[in-house]
């Protein structure tokens, strides 16, 4: 029993230390390992499945709306990056390539830290009449930006990611695609990773660089603290004015296209993390878990328990199962199955066989409950419904009872020193409160929600007439 303990020993407890605790998780539940290159990550099959596993679901309802996917050079020539202003926004955090094998390059090639450029260059050419309309393009890829401090999937120099540019013949529909694709990150996020999100829009201060309006999905991890989970920008007609991307209309006028752009990364690994993880390791969400039910043979050595563990395998073929038939103790089993977030556990052994059972246990709650075989198919199938829906309810709860409300800045300050979560203030729109408001206590506006409260006629901070209920709080 010694050797079991050890495993669990070794995650520093989320009470005591998050960011420790944090980081024992995404080694231990072997999602990744750190790389020579400083600040990059490999990620390992178990956090690589999760990925292709969002990958999966989110191509899926990105194409029922109309997506297709491309794929774009990662190199962007420096005199293309200058065509816009938005390059400022990046330029701290760009690599650049200056060699092509020993010569040195004429013009210098920064590898993409998102590729606005590179498909506007490309719908320049693309686009010439309102039949090519719209364009609706993704790619799946990974970008490079230079980060001083990093972290595991929070903040990486490369990291994976999807980004959608498309291109519309007028601005209500680049307004209606920016919106939808905001709501097909949200509903992804609580349909599928259990994880509520705050749906709003990003102030001037916090908005994309060459965006006319960013909204974004905020969502509050167990710490308190809030990250950003997905955005989604209209652009307006900005890009296509620097980079002349015109289409001719029906009556054969010149016009404008008006664009979008969207996207979600792996740091959506590390907000499943830290939504649902508990001092055991990795909690997943049966429908993003990329494998739902571990059966754990008890007394393996014994006639028959193997089989029969194959058996049930295959009596459960509806769910992603795995037998765990290594030479480990049941405990070390246990524990690693729990370390790694697997939704449910099977165990069998002689005496569960000659009683025609078996004992599931969740991974949420821990709860155990023993079942006939003959009913384990469908009991397996209600488990995971219900540990689908408990985490989303559980999470909402969570969120819900640390989200403040602050009328003064003394209130709202002693908040965000006391309690960690979301603040809801009422706001003036300038961005001197803003600023003002991040100097005392730390917080920034994460964003305007759509549905809007009405807490009082006046900002929190200057006292003048509030113009929107913003969400603010300290944020990764
Ligand atoms: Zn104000």
């Amino acid at each position: 029993m010694a050797k079991d303990k050890k495993l669990v020993e070794a995650i520093t407890s989320m009470d005591v230390d998050f960011a420790q605790w944090y980081t024992d998780v995404v080694k231990k539940a072997e999602l990744i390992d750190y790389s020579s290159v400083k600040g990059c990550m490999v990620i390992k099959p178990a956090g690589y499945a999760i990925w292709e596993n969002i990958q999966k679901e989110l191509d899926f309802r990105f194409k029922e709306t109309g997506v297709e996917n491309v794929y774009m050079p990662m190199f962007i020539p420096e005199s293309l990056l200058e065509k816009e202003d938005h390059v400022e926004g990046f330029a701290p955090e760009v690599a650049w390539v200056t060699y092509g094998g020993l010569e040195p390059l004429q013009e210098r090639l920064c590898v993409r830290p998102t590729s606005e450029t590179l498909f506007c260059d490309f719908y320049s050419r693309e686009i010439q009449s309102y039949r090519d309309l719209p364009k609706l393009y993704n790619q799946w890829c990974s970008v490079v930006r230079w980060e001083k401090t990093t972290r595991p999937f929070l903040r990486s120099r490369e990291f994976l990611w999807q980004e959608g540019h498309t291109a519309h013949a007028t601005a209500e529909e680049a307004e209606e695609r920016t919106e939808m694709m905001l709501n097909l990150y949200a509903d992804f996020c609580e349909e599928v990773l259990a994880m509520p999100v705050i749906r709003g829009q990003k102030t001037d201060k916090e908005k994309f660089a060459g965006a006319e309006a960013t909204y974004t999905i905020e969502a509050l991890m167990h710490d308190g603290k809030a990250l950003q989970s997905g955005t989604s920008h209209n652009f307006g007609s900005g890009f296509a004015k620097a980079f002349e991307i015109q289409y001719s209309d029906k009556e054969n006028k010149l016009q404008y296209v008006h664009q979008t752009s969207w996207g979600l990364t792996t740091r959506l690994i590390g907000a499943i993390i830290m939504v649902h993880g508990d001092d055991n390791g990795l909690v997943l969400p049966p429908r993003i878990a990329p494998v739902q039910v571990m059966i754990v043979p008890v007394q393996q050595q014994k006639e028959g328990v193997l089989e029969k563990a194959y058996e049930l395998k295959n009596v459960l073929s509806n769910y992603k199962v795995k037998v765990d038939d290594s030479d480990k103790s049941p405990g070390w089993k246990f524990s690693e199955s729990e370390m790694r977030g697997i939704p449910v556990r099977v165990e069998i052994g002689p005496r569960d066989i000659a009683e025609n059972q078996a004992v599931l246990v969740r991974r949420d709650t821990h709860e155990k409950m023993t079942v006939s075989l003959d009913e384990l198919n469908e009991k397996v199938g209600e488990l995971l419904n219900t540990i689908q829906s408990d985490m989303l309810a559980r999470a909402r709860a969570h969120r819900d009872a640390h989200t403040y409300e602050a009328v003064d800045m003394d209130s709202f300050v002693k908040t965000v020193e006391e309690k960690p979560g979301f603040v809801k203030a009422m706001w003036c729109g300038s961005q001197e409160c803003e600023d003002k408001i991040k100097e005392l206590t730390g917080a920034t506006s994460r964003c305007m929600p759509f549905k809007q409260d009405h807490l009082s006629d006046t900002c929190v901070c200057c006292g003048k007439p509030a113009v929107k209920m913003v969400y603010w709080g300290r944020a990764y």
